[in-house]
């Protein structure tokens, strides 16, 4: 079977030359003719019609012929279960012809083939339907079925599993697109239309189709799905079904972590360093264990290149992987990522980086590293051409090794190019770049042609969740341009939601087949075919989001010495300026409009109401999302205050001066990565400001000082970051776009960075820049101190006064030896920080202000630190019988801040009554002071460990209610399951007679489990 198919795909490779050669002698100037026309012919003839109902029943039936493969009994389960909903009743699976009604005869057999079926002629995937005259009553649809596959089996397995000929299932599906109007646009009964009929009849038909592209794939396996999946095995027989009905592709040529696949560090990382990448700190990358990629390879390396055609001459001949010791997840077997029938990978490790010996070192200085990659592929192909070992070996061209090599490469390389594709369509110049490498390629591998990897990984980085990327006309302007010269293209967004990119993929599949579908009669027709009365609202909601994706997400590109790039966007952008309210608020209108268009459509209103909660519903969300953290990052203040006159600040670690016992301390809080989100140590940061000095003290408990990682560095050392630090991160401009940032290690070493965002969007830091910052640290008994002095006008701060605001971050990063990974912590003021410090958008402030500000929050004592036991804690009232039963505490161990926190636990079991509210617990306190007709901010760090209730419609879970009066429950559905530290942010407003009866109250109702409550702050917002 390999054989054979190393020999088709041969075959394929002629005719393609064959297309090729004819097209060079084309003018220029015109357009390449497609080499695909010959796939495609449709040959209908209405004079003689056959009708495949009667009085309203179905009147056919569907033959499966004995001895068909098990791909051809799928089909006809398929086509049953369509044509009986469509037709409105049962239509029989035979297995001869009854001759009594008309027939549909699937598959290729004997009899379908004296009547000239003939699916021999067919490429891979193709299908023939056929009604001829004097075949009467009888319609075939017959393709290329791999006879040893059952589909039934095959749907519920991986990817792998996915990879044999089943164009009688694909005859099938076209069959019912074309004569009954049947269209697949996403799983489930929202995502397929399948009219009723009244009368179905069929022409006398003659159709041969073959797809255009070999490579017809999209990668949805991991991307957030939009309905729940019972297990498993439904979540892979959906995605698979989805698959089958785009008529995906069926073969996969391995272009991908090639090398990366053998196991070469499990083999060689110890006797053969020399393999392996030589890095610039003198070691060989062979060490898995270090974060990120690793087994880099030397592509100048004799003994490896050996090494690998052994590999490849193994795999290519038939041999077990053992023979050759191959090792990986799998066990020792050849991985069908990089070994497919007739192709062996070589695509190098993924995150690519350069050797630096001696013989790599000059193709790296010279810019031309990729030629050392195909040097190695070239070496390898021709010593198998040479030994008569049959099949190709096939590599990414992508990351270092993109461009076309000054390299001859023997015919049986065959080559992926990595693109953005569709998605760079905005940059004319990017297109004209990116197509010109196409031809290059091509000309550097004739006869043979690429196929692309369309990813849309420029965006990925930077276009936050619930932001569809629909690219309808940049699909349909891409791959008829380009599809001449690609034999096809894998396309991956898998990180958007399959809703938010579902159309794509319809698309795409539909010009996959065939380049020349017309893709905006294609995009009119969805919006008929599902929306009915509302196509009209529907469509302008599907233009609208499109307009906005193409034009303002991608559409910003800047150019940059390397070429065009597009502009990476904030959240801010996208939430504030892009998606506003305002344009939500028209959406709404759209979907308002088109329900009162559908409200008589039985089929549409539902349809209607799932695309406003999935598709409008993930643009909303994300918003949503962000607003939250939005307030979580305004909430973080670090207050300074200024500094007395005649009073002064040493600079010497010490945190004796009298100033800072006047300055409020502010407790940092894990970032939000963190696994286990309770801080292990405490820290603290104040802050005095005189009119050229932010002066800041830090506190850090450390129970191991002489554990901490400190090294001997000079100022601005390298990756200082990796000690016992404390930085601070200011943004003076208010920008976002860039910070000053100072860190200070407990041994006193500092570094200085001014960051900038670079055209690409990323930030880069100078390291050579510095101020007149003096800074010390002090390790003394169970912790460290330290104190900074930024000088503000080194950071263009002018003119500082008494309101002053900076955006700001604190931060610290434990990286003490011997301590498990979850308490070597970082630490932030920022809550919003998830997990890299230097992220502007996520900073709060440091406010100059000129006395301590009055604590604005209407709740006393919402940190729980005013007293040790749950009876000194007067300010909030405990119902007895919690107290006697154990039910509330107060809890040291756990606490967001490293201080105290309250506990509420196992409500059910203690049976806690409340009534009328049934079993539950409320820790109340009066709220006397809040005014009428304000809006109000509740902030409060919340966690639950295993909260759960019965599901009886009752109110359920942890909450925090205020009663302003009129009830306020945040969330209204109450917490529930287990969440680390979070905080929440919630609004509201008082009604107009807000006054003395005002509570608040914190809740865990009609659940068991666990809920604990910290930093609880009601403020009125200006
Ligand atoms: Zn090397």
């Amino acid at each position: 079977m390999r054989v054979t198919s190393v020999r088709q795909i041969r075959l394929r490779v002629l005719a393609l030359a064959t297309a090729l050669l004819a097209s060079a002698f084309t003018a220029l100037a015109q357009p390449e003719p497609s080499p695909y026309v010959d796939n495609h012919s449709a040959k209908l003839d209405a004079s003689d019609l056959l009708s495949l109902m009667e009085k309203g029943k179905p009147n056919v039936e569907i033959v499966v012929m004995r001895g068909s493969a098990p791909v051809v009994s799928f089909a006809a389960k398929e086509l049953k279960t369509v044509l009986d909903q469509a037709l409105g009743g049962n239509v029989p699976t035979v297995s001869s012809l009854s001759g009594d009604v008309p027939a549909i005869v699937l598959g290729d057999n004997a009899w379908t083939r004296t009547w000239g079926a003939d699916v021999k002629a067919l490429r891979r995937d193709g299908f023939v339907i056929q009604r001829r005259k004097g075949m009467k009553n009888v319609i075939i649809i017959a393709g290329r079925d791999d006879p040893r596959v059952d589909p039934e089996k095959a749907i519920t397995g991986g990817a792998w599993e996915q990879l044999y000929e089943r164009g009688t299932l694909f005859g099938v599906y076209d069959f019912l697109e074309r004569f009954a109007a049947v269209r697949f646009y996403f799983p489930g009964d929202v995502g397929t239309v399948i009219p009723k009929l009244t009368d179905m009849r069929v022409p006398l038909i003659d159709v041969r189709e073959n797809p255009d592209f070999s490579v017809r794939a999209v990668n949805w396996y991991s991307a957030p799905w939009f309905q729940e999946f019972k297990d498993n095995q439904d979540r892979l027989r959906t995605q698979n079904l989805e698959r089958y009905r785009l008529r995906g592709d069926t073969v996969y040529t391995p272009n991908n972590h090639g090398l990366s696949r053998l196991g070469l560090v499990e083999r060689f990382g110890q006797d053969r360093t020399d393999f392996f990448a030589l890095l610039p700190d003198g070691n060989r990358d062979n060490d898995l264990t270090k974060p990120g990629q690793h087994g880099h390879l030397c592509f100048q390396n004799d003994a490896l290149r050996e090494e690998i055609y052994r590999d490849a001459e193994a795999y290519l001949s038939g041999k077990p992987a053992t023979s050759r010791g191959v090792v990986h997840r799998y066990g020792n077997v050849w991985d069908p990522n990089n070994c497919q029938p007739g192709h062996f990978c070589v695509t190098p490790p993924d995150g690519f980086i350069p050797c630096e010996c001696p013989k790599c070192l000059p193709f790296k200085e010279s810019g031309k590293i990729g030629d050392s990659v195909w040097q190695f592929t070239a070496a390898i192909a021709s010593r198998l051409q040479q030994n008569g070992v049959p099949g190709f070996l096939t590599s990414m061209a992508g990351d270092a090794y993109r461009a076309v090599p000054d390299v001859e490469l023997p015919e049986n390389v065959l080559v992926t190019l990595a693109l953005t594709g569709p998605w760079g369509e905005v940059s004319a110049t990017q297109q004209a770049k990116d197509d010109q490498l196409i031809k290059d390629w091509n000309a550097k591998l004739v006869p043979r042609k690429v196929w692309l990897r369309n990813t849309m990984s420029d965006a990925d980085q930077s276009v936050p969740d619930g932001v569809p990327p629909i690219s309808t006309k940049s699909l349909a302007a891409y791959y008829p341009r380009v599809g001449p010269s690609i034999l096809g293209a894998f396309i991956e967004t898998d990180t958007v939601p399959f809703l938010s990119d579902y159309l794509n993929w319809y698309i795409y599949a539909k010009l996959a087949w065939n380049i020349n579908t017309d893709v905006n009669a294609l995009v009119k027709e969805h919006h008929q075919r599902l929306f009915g009365p509302a196509a009209q609202q529907m469509s302008e909601f599907f233009a609208r989001l499109e307009e906005i994706w193409t034009s303002k997400v991608l559409g910003q590109t800047v150019d940059t010495p390397t070429g065009p790039q597009r502009q990476r966007l904030t959240e801010l952008d996208i939430w504030e300026k892009i998606y506003t309210l305002a344009e939500i608020e028209g959406f709404n209108q759209l979907f308002d409009a088109a329900a009162k268009k559908a409200e008589k459509d039985e089929i549409v209103t539902p349809r209607l109401a799932f695309f406003r909660d999935q598709l409008l519903g993930s643009i909303v969300r994300g918003r949503d999302r962000y607003m939250a953290r939005k307030r979580l990052v305004e909430d973080a203040v670090l207050d300074a205050l200024p500094l007395a006159e005649g009073e002064t600040i040493t600079v010497d670690g010490s945190l004796a001066d009298p100033a800072w016992q006047k300055a409020e301390p502010v407790r940092m809080v894990t970032t939000q990565d963190e696994t286990i989100r309770k801080p292990v140590v405490t820290t603290t940061v104040r802050a005095v400001w005189t009119r050229d000095y932010l002066y800041l003290a830090y506190d850090c408990q450390e129970p191991r000082v002489g554990d901490m990682i400190l090294n001997d560095l000079p100022r601005d050392g390298d990756k200082m970051w990796n000690d016992s630090v404390v930085e601070t991160f200011l943004n003076p401009s208010g920008d976002r776009q860039g910070c000053y940032q100072f860190i200070l290690t407990a041994k006193g070493c500092l570094a200085d960075v001014a960051h900038t965002r670079d055209a690409e969007g990323k930030l880069t830091g100078d390291w050579q820049w510095n101020c007149e910052v003096q800074a010390a640290a002090q390790v003394g008994e169970g912790r460290w101190t330290a104190e900074m002095a930024i000088p503000l006008k080194a950071l263009g701060v002018e003119n500082v006064q008494t309101g002053t605001e900076i955006v700001a971050n604190f931060t610290r990063a434990r990286h003490v030896q011997g301590v498990p990974r979850e308490e070597d912590q970082k630490y932030t003021v920022s809550p919003a920080i998830t997990s890299g410090f230097l992220e502007p958008s996520q900073y709060g402030r440091v406010r100059f202000v000129d006395r301590k500000p009055p604590n604005e929050s209407v709740v006393r004592n919402g940190d729980f630190e005013g007293g040790e036991t749950l009876e000194s804690l007067t300010d909030w009232t405990i119902p007895k019988d919690a107290i006697d039963k154990g039910v509330v505490a107060l809890d040291t161990d756990v606490s967001c801040d490293g201080g105290r926190s309250l506990r509420i636990t196992n409500v059910l079991e203690k049976q806690i009554q409340d009534p009328p509210y049934g079993c539950r617990v409320a820790i109340s306190q009066p709220l006397p002071d809040l005014k009428p007709r304000t809006r109000y901010l509740l902030t409060f760090f919340f966690r639950i460990e295993n909260v759960e209730g019965p599901n009886d419609g009752s109110a359920c879970g942890a909450s925090v209610s205020i009663w302003a009066p009129g009830n306020f429950c945040f969330p209204q559905s109450g917490f529930r399951g287990s969440e680390a530290w979070t905080k929440q942010g919630f609004e509201f407003t008082t009604p107009p007679e807000a006054g003395p009866a005002s509570t608040i109250k914190l809740l865990l109702q009609n659940a068991n489990g666990t809920v604990w409550f910290d930093d609880i702050r009601v403020r009125p917002i200006d």
